[in-house]
């Protein structure tokens, strides 16, 4: 039996920054990319991640974290209990620089318009950066290293759907300097236990599973299938 899918609001926004960054000029990498990446997840998240920039891969896929820092972040992910599927995760900006290079001011700037779109669309309760350019994003004068692993205190502000920032360190950092690895992994268990704890607060006893897993597109059969 066939079933249609009715898009909520957040998943058409996302669709909708999708095709706008696809068309975008605001900068350079415009001239380099093959494909903007746009972020990918489920709409209903309420666990934001963003990283840097896309690398080689996923400017080839066209889907974020997809080479080996993707890889570990997907591990990380598994030993607190998550699937990619059930989080969304998001670049500061949507195209490959070029040599991997870090993105310049300018150019997480030109693409604030589409991060802030998205995470008005998803509103999060949580975005953890990973990184301290994507942190830079969001609290520029925060030092990685002073604020990693638990919630950054500073209001991320109403631009951003009042979401919590929980800094992380890259996955990428952690490949190139494993002591980084265990920090890493302890933060992560400590970004659970915080999202299932504010979880409890924001829905009574749900866990975080059950508030990520409300179904974001109602199923609606077919006409005239049985129900
Ligand atoms: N590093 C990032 O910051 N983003 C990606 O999508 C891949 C690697």
């Amino acid at each position: 039996m066939e079933l249609t899918t009715t898009p909520d609001r957040a998943a058409l926004e996302l669709a909708s920054v999708a095709r706008d960054a696809a068309g975008c000029t605001a900068c350079e990498l415009s001239a380099t990319r093959t494909q903007v990446v746009p972020g990918e997840g489920s709409p209903a998240a309420a666990l934001v991640f963003v990283g840097e920039a896309p690398g080689a891969q996923e400017d080839r896929v066209g889907r974020p974290f997809v080479g080996a820092s993707g890889r570990l972040l997907d591990d990380l992910l598994a030993s607190i209990g998550l699937l990619r599927k059930e989080v969304y995760i998001l670049n500061t900006v949507k195209c490959r620089p070029p040599e991997n290079r870090n993105p310049q001011k300018s150019e997480t700037t030109a693409c604030a318009p589409f991060l802030t779109r998205q995470i008005q669309a998803l509103r999060p309760r949580v975005i953890a950066t990973l990184g301290r350019h994507a942190l830079a994003v969001f609290a520029p004068s925060a030092k990685i290293a002073e604020v990693h692993g638990r919630p950054y205190t500073q209001t991320v502000g109403s631009q951003h759907a009042d979401a919590v920032l929980f800094p992380l360190y890259h996955p990428a950092a952690a490949l190139h300097n494993g002591s980084l690895r265990p920090t890493l992994e302890r933060d992560m268990v400590a970004l659970r236990a915080y999202l299932s704890a504010s979880a409890r607060e924001g829905a009574g006893e749900a866990t975080l599973r059950e508030v990520d897993s409300v179904p974001t597109r109602p199923r609606t059969k077919r006409t005239g299938e049985a129900e």
